[in-house]
């Protein structure tokens, strides 16, 4: 596949003509090449949604909505295509892309097609001062939108959605290891009539095409998703240049686990809050805390259930894990690997541990689904984002033990909580240090709730109609009558 930024409603070139390999994470090989755009082709893009601002900023809400609804309608009709395409960049398996990658891609569109046909503002009346207040919310002008490559197209849109419903235009940057589907959006959003300039797409490398959307003085509000020490660099960047940020940054979210709760429905789901995505999303729960008493029989049974996990090719249904997103990925997960491997006494591995050798595609990134008993929370493993199927565990005792542990660590993202005690819950979702507690669930998702991290998690909140608020800047209007 040929891909090409989209400005302005046309596909065009890089304009230094620099290319970048995209590779395959199933086969290890390379299948086509995508732009190396620098701060030019960002210039270039920033000047085509700001010449579409005045236009799409005075476009009626119903007529915005209409075009939102008929890109969610365009992606759900292009489903095969576009989870065939998230998977060949990305490795997931198709069937996973297929159920979730691109279903909430199409919601994005969906939710906020409605939402902003929703969305108001208040009045307030200062009773005898004579004097009435309110508010209007106006779109930032060109805003910027750069995300990550675990759940590429779904992330992207999350962002991109909110920003073109409240009326901004779009400069926006997926990750260059996932670029497919951003560029399969950018023939739907021209087929469902986006006026052009409305949605600019650029790839290339976070360093030199993101750093540009950053530091371009009038991008006026960035929204980012990425890892913790990316999204310090930009806030460093934007500070001084006074933009609004949003910053969807790492995590490594606690699993608890206490002997109360339904068994089987945890066992299952714990599985898949470990791997799925490869383990490759924020939202995995990578440290898992066990209670003393169920801890053995846990053990046993989550192992059992790991070792028949099927790694194998993407394309095939039977597969639960696929590949891992790049060579390069795959070596830093290895470097933890191979940390736990030298230091047994602190490190049990259970099973895993090592590469994966799938018939046929040999030079495919597969990783076995990996769990690591763990002596103490206050290790490397345990502090560290390692963001593939890699998971520790080891037991608490009680309710205070679990909160020390699960809130022992820089990151606030998620947590999961498992447990039928009522009290219990109440306490510890309030004492809990994240910006999602699920209780007895996982990645469980209400378009209507604000969504992001504390602590180095990031700040600001996407989802919701604060995501509309972060896209929109108040303006107060106080009139004496
Ligand atoms: P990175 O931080 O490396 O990259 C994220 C995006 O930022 C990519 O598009 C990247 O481009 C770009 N980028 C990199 N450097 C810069 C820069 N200086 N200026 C502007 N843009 C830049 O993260 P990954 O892509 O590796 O994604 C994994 C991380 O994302 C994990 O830490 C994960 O926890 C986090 N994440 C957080 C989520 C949340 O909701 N909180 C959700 C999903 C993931 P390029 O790819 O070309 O480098």
């Amino acid at each position: 596949m040929d891909i090409k930024n989209f400005i302005n409603n046309e596909e065009q070139i890089p304009l230094s003509g620099f290319w970048l390999d995209n590779y395959e994470p199933a086969s290890g090989t390379i299948y086509g090449e995508i732009p190396n755009s620098n701060e030019d082709d960002v210039e270039k893009a920033y000047q085509a949604a700001k010449a579409a601002f005045p236009s799409w900023s005075n476009t009626s809400i119903d007529e915005r909505s209409k075009i939102m609804l008929r890109i969610a309608d365009l992606i759900e009709e292009n489903l095969g295509a576009l989870a065939a395409a998230e998977s060949r960049d990305n490795g997931k398996p198709v069937w996973l892309a297929q159920a979730v990658d691109i279903p909430r891609a199409s919601s994005n569109f969906r939710f906020y097609g409605h939402a902003i046909t929703q969305y108001a503002t208040k009045a307030h009346e200062s009773v005898g001062k004579n004097t009435m207040n309110y508010t209007i919310r106006k779109p930032i002008g060109v805003v910027g939108c750069i995300s990550p490559w675990n759940l590429p197209l779904y992330l992207f849109t999350w962002k991109i959605a909110p920003a073109i419903a409240a009326g901004n235009c779009v400069v926006a940057k997926p990750s260059e290891v996932t670029p497919a589907t951003a560029y399969l959006l950018g023939e739907i959003v021209e087929k469902a009539g986006l006026p052009a300039g409305v949605l600019n797409i650029v790839h290339g490398n976070g360093a030199s095409c993101g750093q540009a959307i950053v530091a371009h003085p009038d991008i006026k509000a960035i929204s980012f998703t990425g890892g913790t020490t990316t999204g310090a660099h930009i806030a460093r960047t934007a500070a001084p240049m006074f933009k609004k940020l949003s910053l969807e940054l790492g995590g490594k979210n606690p699993n608890l686990i206490f002997a109360d709760c339904d068994y089987d429905k945890m066992l299952d789901t714990t599985v898949r809050s470990s791997f799925a995505n490869q383990g490759q999303i924020c939202l995995c729960g990578s440290r898992i805390f066990v209670q003393q008493e169920i801890y053995e029989r846990f053990k046993t049974d989550f192992v059992d259930r790991v070792k028949n996990l099927r790694v194998g090719h993407p394309d095939q249904s039977s597969t639960k894990v696929g590949a891992v997103v790049s060579a390069g990925h795959r070596e830093k997960i290895e470097e933890y690997l191979a940390f736990a491997k030298a230091e047994p006494e602190n490190y049990r591995i259970l099973t895993g541990g090592n590469r994966v050798i799938v018939k046929e595609y040999e030079k495919g990134y597969y990783l076995e689904p990996t769990v690591i008993e763990v002596s103490s929370n206050d290790c490397k493993l345990n502090q560290e984002e390692i963001f593939g199927p890699v998971v520790t565990i080891m037991p608490f005792t009680d309710e205070a033990h679990a909160l020390e542990l699960a809130n022992g660590t820089k990151y606030g993202l998620s947590a999961t909580l498992w447990t039928n005690d009522l009290s219990r819950t109440m306490r510890m979702t309030q004492e809990i240090e994240a910006g999602i507690v699920w209780v007895n669930t996982w990645l469980n998702r209400d378009l209507r709730t604000p969504f992001g991290g504390v602590k180095d998690s990031g700040v600001g909140r996407e989802g919701g109609f604060e995501a509309l608020d972060f896209f929109t800047e108040p303006k107060n209007v106080c009139i004496e009558y």
